[in-house]
């Protein structure tokens, strides 16, 4: 068993809990003037990291309410967990989505891992 530990109620079993997917998508400022590419990147990019990786989860028979995680995917181990609009503690990489922001993706490079066609 694995526990997770809510900012709001404490350690619970992980089956408590429910994956949101990658932390740190920020809604686009200006949405109307991207392209319908950069639209595509926003909603369904996201990045496969292997290592530390900041994620949501909500603890939805708990509290049911949103936080942010950083755990490695390669090992489980769970390195922070804080609340929506927080920064990860210092000490941790910056979350992936927040390095990826000022680096556009590369038509040819956008992201090798996904095979999904007609964007
Ligand atoms: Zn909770």
């Amino acid at each position: 068993m694995l526990l997770f530990s809510c900012p709001n109620c404490g350690p619970r079993n992980e089956t408590e809990f429910h994956y949101g997917g990658q932390a740190h998508v920020a809604y686009p400022d200006q949405p109307g003037e991207l392209s319908d590419r950069e639209w595509a990147e926003y909603l369904f990019y996201r990045q496969n990291t292997k290592g530390l990786f900041a994620e949501r989860w909500v603890h939805s028979t708990g509290c049911r309410k949103w936080f942010n995680m950083i755990r490695d995917t390669v090992s489980y181990d769970i390195q922070a967990v804080y609340r929506m609009g927080e920064q990860p503690p210092e000490g941790l990489t910056a979350p992936p989505a927040a390095q990826a922001k000022s680096q556009p993706l590369a038509p040819a490079e956008a992201n090798p891992t996904n095979t999904s066609e007609g964007v």
